[in-house]
């Protein structure tokens, strides 16, 4: 399909100008913050053609807005998507996106690692719209294939996962989705449209937590979708203004300021979590490394395939569980102790209090999730620091 947008410029660069030049006011050389909630016309018949759709241009807060619109261009531009749309967080893009497609009787078949509050919609709130989900071993591909094959109006992805960054292949999910007349969702969230780009696979739509890589700066919460779909995304469009789930201006201003710096931060991230997983893995404290760019991870060569890098998230368990984890979080110097992740600061967190806190112990045991699971999601810092400050903190882990 025929992409919009300055396509043959590279990632960095397209980071740094696409989605701007439209929205520039004033020889500014900065996306202005539009604090407006309503658009005035003294020509009602300008305002009528507007309102309906026919001329370009806003009329209420809650539909569109010029700020809004330049980071779901540049969003759109680095996905290679010809349309997208934004939210007030991720889990709005996520739920405003399944309720747009999803009626009574659908059947939803997804993997059991996604993220705590998709997990949430599909084994909470979808149900009880009668709505069937069924979720696969997350890697279990052929289970993935025989559910799909049952009948399935959604296929919902996420590669890599979270705590555990488990990886699914999405070529293959997408001819399975497509096979049994299937839309394939996929959250990009953890790869970013710098390593990974699903609808290159021929995914039908990308979600995105803004939240964290894309705004990277641990200050502002958004969400996006995006696809080469252009009527899927009107229709989950018209479901986010009726609903209200909308992106606040100041908040598309600082994810679309953060995004300019994505492929540096992404660069850097990756960099040094090849070189933190290595140095955990030799680490006599340390029972497991999970980490998609070791060649111990079981879907290692999955990953190579279609990822451009190995991402800046892993995880790690540590030898006496909680209590080895009590010991040796106080000590760290370079890591907010906080549930986030993707942020310029390292940021760490068990998996039991973050991702997976709405879970039992048996329920995370079961997802292969130990309780000394810990997530840690590489900064931009100085890697020789972070390398010395874990060194420091793990040699107050105490043999049990
Ligand atoms: C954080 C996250 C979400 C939810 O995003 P919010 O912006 O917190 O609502 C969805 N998917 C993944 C993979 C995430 O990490």
């Amino acid at each position: 399909m025929k992409k919009e947008g300055d396509t043959k410029a590279r990632k960095g660069t397209r980071s740094v100008w696409s989605g701007e030049k439209e929205y520039l006011v004033h020889g500014a050389t900065q996306v202005p913050v539009v604090h407006s909630v309503s658009f005035g016309y003294d020509d009602i018949d300008e305002w009528f053609e507007v309102a309906i759709g026919n001329k370009q241009g806003h009329i209420y807060g809650r539909n569109t807005n010029p700020t809004v619109q330049a980071f779901e261009d540049k969003v759109k531009d680095l996905e290679g998507a010809i349309a997208a749309t934004s939210f007030s967080t991720g889990m709005a893009a996520i739920s405003n996106a399944l309720s747009t497609v999803l009626v009574p009787g659908d059947r939803v078949v997804s993997i059991k690692d996604t993220y705590g509050g998709t997990n949430k919609i599909f084994t909470e709130f979808l149900p009880r719209l009668n709505i069937d989900v069924t979720l696969c071993e997350t890697g279990n591909h052929e289970e993935i294939e025989a559910e799909v094959n049952k009948g399935c109006d959604i296929l919902y992805i996420e590669t890599p996962t979270n705590p555990t960054v488990k990886i699914t292949d999405l070529k293959r999910m997408v001819k399975a989705g497509h096979g049994a007349g299937a839309l394939v969702f996929v959250d990009n969230t953890f790869a970013t449209p710098i390593l990974q780009n699903p609808l290159e696979f021929g995914a039908d739509l990308v979600i995105h937590s803004a939240t964290k890589f894309l705004g990277g700066h641990a200050d502002a919460l958004g969400g996006v979708v995006c696809s080469n779909n252009k009527e899927l995304v009107e229709r989950i469009y018209h479901y986010r203004e009726i609903n209200g789930a909308s992106l606040d201006p100041m908040a598309a201003y600082l994810l679309l300021r953060g995004m300019k710096t994505l492929h540096l931060r992404i660069k850097q991230q990756c960099e040094s979590a090849h070189k933190i997983a290595h140095f955990l893995q030799e680490h006599d404290k340390i029972e497991a490394v999970f980490y998609p760019g070791l060649e111990s991870h079981p879907n290692h060569e999955i990953a190579k395939k279609q990822m451009r890098d190995f991402g800046g998230m892993l995880s790690f368990s540590v030898k006496g569980e909680l209590d080895s984890i009590r010991e040796f979080f106080p000590k760290l110097k370079y890591a907010n102790k906080a549930a986030n992740l993707g942020a310029v600061e390292t940021t760490v967190g068990p998996a039991r209090t973050t991702s997976h806190v709405e879970n039992t112990p048996d329920e995370r045991a079961a997802l292969g999730i130990p309780e000394g699971l810990v997530r840690y999601s590489v900064g931009i810092e100085n890697v020789e620091d972070l390398i010395e400050d874990l060194e420091y903190a793990l040699s107050f882990v105490t043999d049990k």
